[in-house]
């Protein structure tokens, strides 16, 4: 009878032990999000496997009546204790793992600390237990019985156990309620395993109960990681805010309810980051936008929706009724940052692109895709900090669209081509240079920049179009000078987009060599604008420019706000002073215009005068000392063929006397 009940128990373990072997080689297959408790979970398993196929033997072995027999128990049984020990080890070392990678601590609680040590102690314990008969004695029939210390033995894994179910029940906020209620029953089965093995003897609860542990804890690792996959996938990890999919996922959900028409969808982005990273440095720009995103997060109510695309691109879904109060906040709102060691504040604010949501049919998509529009027409074409799209904008999207596609036909087609307007040096009434203007031949119509300029400026065209000009001037020039003519410096324009192109001089350079034209001939022409120059770019282009030996140009000076700094910064070889400075010229502006002209002569910079149409003004240029002259009192930019004769003619008639 005692036989058949052994082998009903080693039977029991064996099975068990086959699934701990089989999820042990489960786990060395599968990826993990976090390789410690991947190394944990093996060690575990392994451990576990080795207890339960030992505890299998013992049933086996015991009552063996050789002379080895008695060592192979003894044996067997110092194994199991010392497996157990480990099993329980890994075990605390799991959860450790598992509470400092929560991320906020970076010191072992005690009650881990204190558990590692009862640990320890036990295994002693459990080594000395072999060379004693004071936990296990064997009889002379192999059999073995319980010692006098048995039950302190047990004891010790026991307070273990219950000390780990206090700790996960304390932190149960940390490790989330499905996951301390899984642990908690985890130990229960153990503290039970422990205490019916206690008082019935020749079971094996204990071990299975082991076993039963760490298929839970397998269990919860493969759970943890795919809610962590899941969370990955939906969240902005800096921020936590959902992200495109999370964003997706909420706006369905709320579809789903019927409750999407009480919303307005905006997309939005904040103005001026990078001035923030040039002012504040990087790492502070970055704090300004943290605490921008908690003060959004604190302004945004329950049923609101808050989202993070990415750097300071945000979504938002706000209910209908806070559209002005979300307009105040988006205009302007002050976050308090550390600068300079002062707590400051900041003013922050959004260019933002809304879209009503209506009662029509609505999908994520259309959704996303009308505050996309929204904020691109705000950001390129009006704009306005805040632009809610409607079927008007809708249009002139579509307009601007068909536009776009008919500019970039143009440029295939070769349609765009060079005018050329004369420069004339006052000293000689010689032709001393030109500008290249350029054209669109439309169907036999001839389109003038302002048409299109804006638009190619708005979408990034501007810098296909600046290189094709610059190969076609290119072409003219070879042109004539294997037709013997000896053309001047040709100025070609380049819109300030080019700066974003690393390699632009190496672009232009390649071109003129190209062609086998002499750098000398080519003259590059950069606006001055309002916008916020990206300097260190500008000047890195120009100093490159420099060296392939091309001169560059400051275009309509005097328009921008920065225009004196600027020179002071990059090194320009000349300087075109824009018409609007020369047209309307009272006593203040002329003296302001002697005095410019003054100092870039003292700085070794040519000053161009540009629109001049009448001889009045060319008078008092020459008056200036302002030698070159660009503007219809001369030419108006020409097709090539009469350039070419400007050329051979070389003179001007002298205008003055
Ligand atoms: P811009 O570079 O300032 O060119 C000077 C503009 O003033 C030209 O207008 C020229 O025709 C005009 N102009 C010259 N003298 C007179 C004058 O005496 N009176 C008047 N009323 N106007 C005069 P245009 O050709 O219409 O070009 C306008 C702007 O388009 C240019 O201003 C330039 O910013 C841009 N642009 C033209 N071609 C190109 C190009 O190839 N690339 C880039 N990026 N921009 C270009
Ligand atoms: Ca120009
Ligand atoms: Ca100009």
């Amino acid at each position: 009878m005692v036989n058949i009940t052994i082998s009903f128990q080693a039977f029991i373990l064996f099975i068990a032990a086959a699934v701990a072997l089989f999820l042990t080689v489960f786990t060395v297959m599968i990826k993990f999000s976090m390789p410690k408790m991947k190394a944990i979970l093996i060690k575990m398993e392994l451990c576990t496997v080795g207890l339960l196929l030992f505890m299998a033997l013992s049933y086996v072995f015991d009552g063996t009546k050789s002379p080895n027999g008695f060592i192979i128990v003894s044996v067997i049984n110092a194994v199991g204790f010392l497996l157990i020990c480990f099993i329980l080890y890994c075990y605390i070392e799991y959860l450790t793992v598992l509470y400092m990678s929560k991320g906020r601590f970076n010191k072992l609680p005690d009650t881990l600390k204190n558990t590692f040590k009862l640990c320890v102690i036990w295994m002693l314990l459990s080594c000395l237990a072999v060379f004693t008969d004071r936990i296990y004695i064997i009889d002379e029939n192999n059999y073995y019985k319980r010692g006098d210390y048995f039950y302190l033995a047990s004891v010790i894994p026991l307070v273990i156990i219950v000390f780990l179910t206090v700790f996960i029940i304390q932190n149960r906020s940390i490790f989330k309620i499905k996951f301390t209620i899984l642990f908690v029953a985890s130990n229960c089965i153990l503290i039970a395993g422990t205490v019916i093995q206690m008082f019935r003897f020749g079971d094996c609860f204990f071990e299975i109960a082991i076993f039963l542990v760490s298929v839970a804890l397998y269990v919860f690792t493969l759970m943890e990681q795919n809610e962590e996959l899941q969370l990955a996938a939906y969240t902005e990890l800096k921020s936590g805010l959902p992200n495109a999919h999370g964003f997706f996922a909420i706006i369905c959900q709320i579809i789903q309810k019927g409750n999407i028409s009480n919303y307005n969808a905006y997309y939005f982005d904040v103005v001026g980051m990078g001035g923030m990273n040039n002012k504040y440095g990087d790492k502070k720009a970055n704090e300004i936008l943290i605490s921008y995103i908690d003060l959004l997060r604190n302004w945004f109510e329950k049923d609101d929706v808050l989202g993070r695309l990415g750097g300071d691109f945000f979504v938002a879904l706000v209910k209908k009724e806070r559209t002005e109060e979300f307009m105040k906040v988006m205009s302007d709102s002050v976050v308090n940052v550390i600068i300079n060691g002062n707590n400051q504040p900041v003013h922050v604010s959004s260019v933002v692109g809304g879209y009503k949501i209506d009662d029509t049919p609505q999908s994520p998509e259309k959704i996303m895709s009308k505050i996309s529009t929204a904020i691109s027409y705000a950001k390129n074409v009006s704009k306005e900090r805040f632009v809610f799209i409607d079927d008007e904008i809708e249009k002139k999207l579509i307009e601007e669209k068909r536009n776009y596609d008919n500019i970039l036909k143009g440029l295939e087609n070769g349609e765009f081509v060079p005018y050329y307007q004369p420069k004339v040096n006052t000293e000689t009434f010689e032709l001393c240079g030109c500008e290249a203007l350029v054209r669109w031949l439309k169907n036999g119509e001839l389109i003038p920049p302002y048409k299109f300029i804006p638009l190619m400026e708005r979408t990034d065209l501007i810098c296909n179009l600046d290189l094709y000009m610059l190969e076609h001037v290119c072409r003219d020039i070879r042109e004539w000078l294997d037709e013997g003519l000896c053309p001047p410096c040709v100025s070609v324009n380049l819109s300030r987009k080019n700066l974003n192109n690393e390699n632009l001089a190496e672009d232009i350079h390649k071109i003129v060599s190209g062609h086998n034209i002499p750098v000398s001939l080519i003259q590059i022409e950069i606006t001055e604008t309002n916008d916020a120059y990206p300097l260190i770019e500008l000047k890195k282009a120009v100093d490159k420019l420099h060296g392939f030996g091309f001169s560059v140009a400051i275009d309509d000076f005097g328009t921008g706000s920065s225009s004196i700094s600027l020179l002071k910064e990059v090194s320009f070889d000349a300087l075109k002073i824009d018409k609007t400075f020369i047209d309307y010229a009272d006593d203040k502006e002329q003296k302001l215009l002697s005095y410019i002209i003054e100092m870039a002569k003292a700085i070794d910079i040519n000053v161009i005068a540009e629109g001049v149409e009448e001889p009045v003004q060319v008078e008092s240029l020459i008056n200036m000392e302002c030698t070159y002259i660009q503007g219809y009192v001369f030419d108006k930019p020409l097709e090539k063929h009469e350039y070419e004769d400007r050329i051979r003619r070389k003179k001007y008639p002298a205008i003055i006397q």
